[in-house]
């Protein structure tokens, strides 16, 4: 369960909406795409032109989806999100596409599963603005031409290698978002302990920090966690002692790895003597869909030096034996 609630995204962060930073002075940490974003919306706005279509990648969690809204509301237009599975047929794009104005974002989540029919009318929409789609069936077909008004599209993807080469060609600017430091999410949890009127500790928010994958979501979401413990103590400051004895309690080590992490790992131990395993091989022993290996679980284990990857398979690092205290012996 534990898993599910911290990589499963969405549901709380609904209802977490203040924590969302609005205003680029709010959001914490990836520098050097702020600075960037920073130079190129100010270009536009002087010109009083559209910003370029901007490709945000990164794994779940990282600030995409804020960064997006952020730039909206930079460049002071509206912002309409949607998803690629969301977009089923080429009129619901031609749909969404109508109701923007001059400048205006589109915001597209997961834009790598966007299904080929609508991805080829986006073509023409984000090059040239405007649409050919043919509206009715059999004889009575029709093909309509639509005009927009230039706008802005914002793609969301785990990775940039799902996306079609004629898409990721079409975007101006592309970002790529890393994980954070441990200092960047210190100042995150305590600014959302500040909007929750929690205090904490800074070696407490030090310690969420730590176990939070380099992931803010995760890190919001262990902070709201270990505020309900404290609360249910009559705790009325968050330190270290009760962040510990939280995470403890919810299976996350101190390496931010939960069950489904050190399952992984063990599986690939235990069973294939560390690897190399297939990823196909590797999602079907834990019960896990393979994007889900690929999206959410690999990365930070990859990041943290606990697998590699090869033309084989993942292969279980001596690092990750070592943190699950396993004997590792030397592979030829
Ligand atoms: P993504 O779209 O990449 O999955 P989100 O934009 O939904 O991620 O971010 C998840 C949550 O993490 C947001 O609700 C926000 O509160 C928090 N967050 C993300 N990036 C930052 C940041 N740079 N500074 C502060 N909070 C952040």
């Amino acid at each position: 369960i534990v898993s599910g609630d911290l990589t499963d995204n969405e549901h709380e962060d609904d209802r977490e909406g203040s924590l969302r930073p609005r205003m680029f002075n709010q959001y914490i940490g990836q520098k050097a795409i702020k600075d960037e974003l920073q130079v190129y919306i100010k270009a536009a706005c002087q010109r009083q032109e559209a910003l370029d279509h901007v490709l945000l990648y990164g794994p779940p969690g990282l600030g995409k989806t804020t960064l997006a809204i952020i730039i909206a509301n930079e460049m002071d237009v509206a912002i309409k999100t949607t998803s690629g599975p969301a977009i089923e047929r080429p009129g619901d794009l031609v749909a969404l596409l109508n109701e923007l104005e001059a400048g205006d974002v589109l915001f597209i989540d997961e834009i790598h599963r966007l299904p080929k029919i609508v991805e080829e009318v986006l073509y023409s929409a984000m090059e040239d603005f405007y649409v050919d789609i043919v509206i009715g069936q059999g004889p009575t077909a029709h093909p309509v031409h639509f005009t927009l008004p230039p706008f802005t599209l914002i793609g969301a993807t785990t990775r940039a290698g799902l996306l079609s080469a004629p898409l990721r060609d079409r975007f101006g600017i592309v970002a790529h978002m890393n994980y954070y430091t441990e200092n960047e999410l210190t100042k995150i949890v305590e600014r959302s302990a500040d909007i929750f009127k929690t205090t904490i500790s800074l070696s407490g928010a030090h310690e969420i920090a730590r176990r939070s994958r380099g992931t803010p979501r995760i890190a919001n979401r262990l902070l709201k966690r270990v505020r309900d413990f404290a609360e249910v103590a009559h705790q009325d400051k968050v330190d270290t002692s009760i962040v510990q004895y939280a995470l403890n309690l919810l299976r996350v080590d101190d390496h931010g790895l939960d069950e489904t992490d050190r399952k992984m790992l063990e599986m690939m131990i235990n069973l294939y003597d560390g690897g190399p395993v297939g990823v196909s091989t590797i999602a079907a022993n834990i019960g896990e869909e393979i994007e889900t290996v690929t999206e959410m679980i690999e990365p930070y284990l990859m990041q943290s030096g606990f697998i590699k990857r090869t033309p084989r398979g993942r292969i279980v690092t001596q690092a990750a034996y070592e943190h699950l205290r396993l004997p590792y012996s030397k592979k030829q």
